[in-house]
């Protein structure tokens, strides 16, 4: 590698704002190649002359990665939002070395000393909560990752580690691949009969895919797949109920049988993993996972599910007459006996009826740039940050992408963040997140001067972009997303620590990181933020207050049924990876039908294999942690509950406790444990009350 390639590799200058304007694809590989030469010899040079102080020890550590976080994080986002063939390639070509370099790292021995001689040391206690947090952190995910073990045990740890790997991924290819065997040609127009267009269009694109090239929306052949886009309208929309039975015995049967079987991969995975947490000295997998979560215990876990399950359970059972009733009043024979296949359609029809109105209609009324300006206004109202744009101050990545500046009270700027609103499906990949671009840290300079680098966020949406001289008209939902993201960007922006390693969303746990996300999306429900931002585009009419009405009522249709679901889920998760011993008398399937005795008001079929297909514990990052969605969402509730109590109206109470919001949720961020951070921003401990009365499910 040349010198002169360094100098002009953009992917290298390490710091400040990326010069999209100047990176490719093919600056990629040279630029990781040569960076991650760079830290190998750097983490090998601090590897031998560690020693166990803040300064000898954190601050090295936070330049190494901050340098590869910088790279490989621009090219990770460029993944994300700028995709090409070009840059997949480039991206696939250094991701391993990366990964290994990462897996070194993080597994050093010689680091993990100096760690651990830093807790024992008599300068441990000048250390101020946010570093002692770090510290103790870095210790913990160290032995989890297998630092502390040795010997033989330390072999057997890696071989586990290895073979996990390789049957979650086994597990993740067959459901893919059971998901894709499956197909239904449809041919006459009757058993297509209550679709709607878009997915006549998908589904005979599919039979075109598929070698029927006459296929056509309007006279077919459709094909229906076991994809969610296929299968859950025809669920919700299909009039033949025969086919949606097919379809539904299809869907809770993959990979349940002959080469594509999961069953023998979870009784595996399951005992694997137990195996692994004994040799970490913990009981069980469940254990393990909470070792590193806000939730203390197996036990906390169970009574908050419990007292949650008693709530709704009576109403998700009330939701099932209800249908019932629906359903036979439309004059369907099944009315009073309807199956799993008839919930969704039915349900559909009942919505249809109870609300009467389409997110389509919504539309007009939430044009992107008034919704901004709804957001702008609350955040300034609630937190005293002011946003204003900042477009042409920073390189961007697409000329639809814009640049803010949030400024104090003072009206210092303190930090940025780009939105890059539409989808463009061509190259950029679907949902919508917050993520990092450069994190707040407070640096001592070459020449000793100390200075703060401001944070930074990538705020990423899907929504629809403007067409025919229109601004962006946004659903309802599309507004809840933004506001979302927007919650995650407030926390990475508004923090007040110092050290990198626990600002910002660095270092908050897992099953507390979407508080600020989800206590966000409740503003789109307070009528001063709504109806100041919801005004007809042409118009400029405010929002009916009957669409008004029907959103705040169509929030809780069926929020019993959601929410007991929600918890089986997670108690079965929970059981099988704490209780339950592989090779015992009772399957993991036993141990599902026996939770959902309590947990569901209409029991899976004796046939019904959902485990075999339940990727988020078995091949994703939710193993006894699939409670955490549950978990937050009790935080975010309460939280939006101290400005309930407030007063929703009473402008000077808002700011208050927006005030306090901000100096503790969104301030501190990792530096202290989640309970403690929600302690002082709430005076007590969490309630599961705003959440059951938000979701009309209070005693
Ligand atoms: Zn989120």
């Amino acid at each position: 590698m040349s010198a002169i390639a360094t100098v002009d590799n953009p992917l290298l200058k390490g710091q400040g704002l990326p010069p999209f304007a100047d990176i490719q694809p093919e600056h990629v590989v040279s630029a990781m190649t040569q960076l991650l030469a760079e830290l190998e010899s750097e983490l090998a040079n601090l590897e031998a002359n560690v020693t166990p102080t803040w300064s000898g020890l954190v601050e090295p550590i936070d330049r190494l990665s901050e340098r590869l976080r910088w790279s490989w994080g621009i090219v990770g986002h460029l993944m994300g939002v700028k995709n090409s063939p070009e840059l997949r390639t480039a991206y696939e070509t250094v991701q391993p070395q990366v990964v290994e370099f990462y897996n070194k790292f993080s597994q050093s021995q010689p680091l993990y000393a100096a760690f651990k001689a830093l807790r024992a040391s008599e300068t441990w206690n000048t250390l101020v909560d946010a570093q002692k947090r770090i510290v103790e952190a870095a210790i913990r995910d160290a032995e989890l990752s297998g630092v502390g073990l040795a010997g033989e045990q330390r072999d057997r740890f890696n071989a586990i580690q290895l073979e996990l790997a390789e049957l979650t991924t086994k597990f993740s290819n067959n459901v893919l691949d059971a998901t894709k065997a499956f197909s239904l040609t449809l041919t006459s127009p009757d058993e297509v009969e209550g679709l709607p267009p878009s997915w006549l269009s998908l589904a005979a694109q599919a039979a075109r895919a598929a070698g029927e090239e006459k296929a056509t929306p309007e006279i077919g052949p459709w094909r229906v797949t076991l994809d969610f886009p296929s299968y859950l309208p025809f669920m919700q929309h299909g009039k033949r109920r025969d086919l949606r039975e097919k379809l539904y015995r299809a869907f809770i049967s993959r990979a349940s049988s002959g080469d594509l079987d999961n069953t023998p991969l979870i009784e595996k995975i399951l005992q694997l993993r137990r195996e692994k947490a004994n040799l970490l000295g913990f009981n069980s997998y469940a254990e393990l996972s909470l070792a590193s979560k806000m939730a203390p215990s197996v036990d906390a876990v169970e009574t908050l599910s419990e007292e949650l399950r008693r709530a709704s359970y009576d109403a998700a059972k009330q939701d099932l007459e209800d249908l019932r009733t629906f359903a036979a009043s439309k004059g369907a024979p099944e009315g009073s006996n309807l199956q799993h296949w008839d919930i969704a359609f039915w349900a559909e029809r009942q919505r249809e009826e109870k609300f009467a109105f389409s997110a389509e209609e919504l539309r007009p009324y939430f044009p992107l740039p008034q919704v901004l300006n709804g957001l702008f206004t609350l955040v300034n109202k609630l937190f005293g940050v002011t946003v204003t744009a900042a477009d042409g101050q920073a390189p961007v990545w697409h000329e639809d992408v814009r640049y803010f500046q949030i400024a104090d009270e003072t009206g210092e700027a303190i930090a940025y963040f780009y939105l890059d609103p539409y989808s463009r499906p061509a190259e950029k990949r679907g949902g919508a997140w917050m993520d990092d671009c450069i994190g707040r840290a407070k640096l001592t300079t070459h020449e000793g001067t100390v200075a703060t680098r401001k944070p930074v966020a990538y705020l990423v949406c899907n929504q629809t972009p403007p067409v025919d001289g229109k601004p962006s008209l946004m659903t309802f939902n599309e507004v809840e997303t933004l506001f979302h993201e927007f919650g995650h960007g407030l926390q990475h922006m508004l923090t007040k620590v110092d050290d990198a390693g626990a600002a910002g969303i660095n270092n908050v746990e897992w099953d507390a990181v979407e508080l600020p996300s989800q206590f966000m999306e409740n503003w789109c429900y307070h009528r001063e933020t709504l109806m100041g931002m919801a005004k007809h585009y042409e118009t400029g009419e405010t929002l009916p207050e009957h669409y008004y009405q029907k959103l705040i009522a169509a929030r809780n249709y069926m929020s019993g049924s959601a929410m007991l679901r929600q918890l089986h889920f997670g108690l079965v998760d929970l059981e099988l990876h704490h209780r339950y011993q592989p090779g015992g008398m009772e399957t993991a399937s036993d141990v599902r039908q026996r939770i959902a005795k309590t947990t569901t008001v209409l029991p899976p079929l004796p046939e019904d294999a959902f485990l075999c297909s339940f990727g988020h514990i078995f091949a994703g990052g939710y193993a006894a942690g699939y409670y955490s969605y549950k978990w937050a969402e009790v935080l975010s509730a309460d939280a939006f509950g101290a400005f309930e109590e407030a007063g929703l109206d009473n402008p000077q109470a808002l700011t208050e406790t927006g005030k306090r919001f901000r100096n503790t949720v969104l301030a501190l961020g990792g530096s202290q444990h989640p309970m403690d951070v929600f302690k002082s921003f709430r005076g007590r401990e969490p309630s599961t009350e705003p959440l059951l009365r938000h979701s009309g499910l209070a005693a």
